[in-house]
């Protein structure tokens, strides 16, 4: 690449500012065109009253040195990565497999000789196999698979298992045995520490990278001229790009090239995500010291909460506490109503035992369009027509969205670094 190359980047999320990193490293001008009037996409935070929200949960255990470097230039918490489950009226410590002490004896007993007994090959390539297979039938229907249908809202049969990863603990005997017997069991989680900005939120992570990178807010892009390399931007302005990366969802990337042809086109309609609704409240008292929780329960919409006042004390004012629940739905639209979420939050609230109404400040909704990629089976088909075509017509994608992926934020930042 010459040095009076411009990089025109879509997007000012951790992935593009990865991009503007690079580029000012090798010394290219790199301009970032964000829809939003800030900067740090999903990384970003919003306020209510004082208290400040992340975009849900947001810890980082990040460990590449150019991460690192960038991140660790804010003073930060340490937490342990310890975290509990919800199951009617019971908490287990996570994963639950490992941690079945709290049951009476009778269920252990079953869950337990269900493991033993689970099929010791896999029936097919489904994310269902692969958990009968590891923990058996009993333990899979009690938690994971009720919670595949809340957290990906997809039928586990057609999902994959490409995303698990280090995400989930493979299941031992020992392990079970020693956590339905005992409660003192060690923490497997993937990450030993988790780190959060002692002030300002996640976003102060990034901050050194939206300081250098050269930000034009408020220019969502709507349309994009390949041929003649033109960008339209709602604001009605249109800017010439040479070399183009994109950290946008590549379903609305591809609805922004007009010329595309069809067979893309239906690739990428059949790639989906999870959207997010976000409950977020507000407490007059500190009503728990919990940092993130899963909820199994099918009566209460959340997957998960987590708790911004005890990431940071510095979310919200003293003597207060703030708790924020996810709820995902399959695809960009919403399957409740705010309404209903609210109320479900504070039921949820009350059967937790954590507070009720005369404890709460405010309750605020939002949404997020585009949360988790979802690894349909055969998902990978369609993300490389999509992605083979958008290289063959000079546009790189980098970033969770762009290179759709389950990516972590440094995973993202690297995304964009690499990208060029
Ligand atoms: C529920 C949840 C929990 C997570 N928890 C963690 C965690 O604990 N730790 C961790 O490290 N990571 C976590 N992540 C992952 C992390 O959020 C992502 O990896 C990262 O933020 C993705 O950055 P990105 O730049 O790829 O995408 P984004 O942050 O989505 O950035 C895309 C940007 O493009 C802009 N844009 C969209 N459309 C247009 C348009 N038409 N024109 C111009 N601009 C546009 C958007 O406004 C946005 O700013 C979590 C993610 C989710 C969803």
């Amino acid at each position: 690449m010459s040095n009076s190359l411009i990089i025109t980047v879509l997007g000012s999320g951790v992935s593009g500012l990865g991009v503007a990193l690079k580029a000012k490293e090798v010394g290219l001008k790199c301009i970032l065109y964000e829809a939003r009037d800030s900067g740090g996409g999903l990384l970003d935070n919003f306020f209510v009253q004082e208290f400040r929200f992340d975009y849900s949960v947001h810890l980082s255990f990040a460990e590449e040195k150019k991460v690192r470097e960038i991140f660790d230039k804010s003073k930060f918490i340490k937490h342990s990565s310890e975290s509990t489950c919800f199951e009617q009226d019971k908490w287990l410590k996570h994963p639950v497999q490992n941690n079945l002490f709290p049951l009476d004896l009778k269920t252990k007993v079953e869950l337990v000789e269900s493991f033993i007994k689970r099929p010791k090959t896999l029936g097919d390539k489904s994310y269902k196999s692969w958990l009968i297979h590891q923990y058996g039938e009993k333990i899979s229907f009690r938690y994971p698979l009720k919670y595949t249908l809340k957290y990906w809202n997809t039928d586990p049969e057609k999902l994959s298992t490409n995303w698990i990863g280090k995400r989930m603990r493979r299941a031992e005997l020992k392990e079970i045995l020693n956590g339905a017997i005992s409660e003192s069991t060690p923490n497997h989680y993937y990450a030993k520490e988790m780190r959060y900005p002692s002030k300002g939120g996640f976003k102060s992570f990034i901050r050194p990278l939206l300081e250098i990178a050269n930000v034009r807010y408020n220019h969502k892009c709507t349309e994009i001229d390949i041929g003649k390399k033109q960008l339209f931007f709602k604001n009605k302005k249109i800017e010439h790009y040479e070399k183009l990366v994109s950290s946008l969802p590549l379903p609305e990337l591809i609805k922004l090239i007009k010329k595309c042809p069809l067979p893309v086109r239906e690739a990428a309609k059949r790639l989906c995500a999870t959207s997010i609704d976000l409950v977020s409240i507000g407490f007059n008292k500190i009503i728990t010291p919990k940092l993130w929780f899963y909820i199994y329960d099918e009566d209460i919409f959340a997957s998960r909460a987590h708790s911004p006042s005890v990431k940071s004390n510095d979310s919200c004012p003293p003597n207060t506490s703030s708790l924020q629940f996810e709820i995902y739905s399959r695809g960009l639209k919403s399957r409740y109503t705010k309404k209903s979420l609210i109320k479900n939050c504070i039921y949820a609230l009350k059967k937790m035992n954590l507070a009720d109404e005369k404890d709460i400040l405010f309750v605020d909704h939002r949404r997020i369009n585009y949360g988790n990629v979802i690894f349909d089976l055969g998902m990978e088909d369609n993300r490389k027509i999509v992605r083979d075509w958008l290289h063959k017509n000079d546009i790189i994608t980098c970033g969770r969205f762009g290179e759709w992926d389950y990516l972590w934020s440094n995973q993202s930042l690297m995304s964009g670094y690499n990208a060029i």
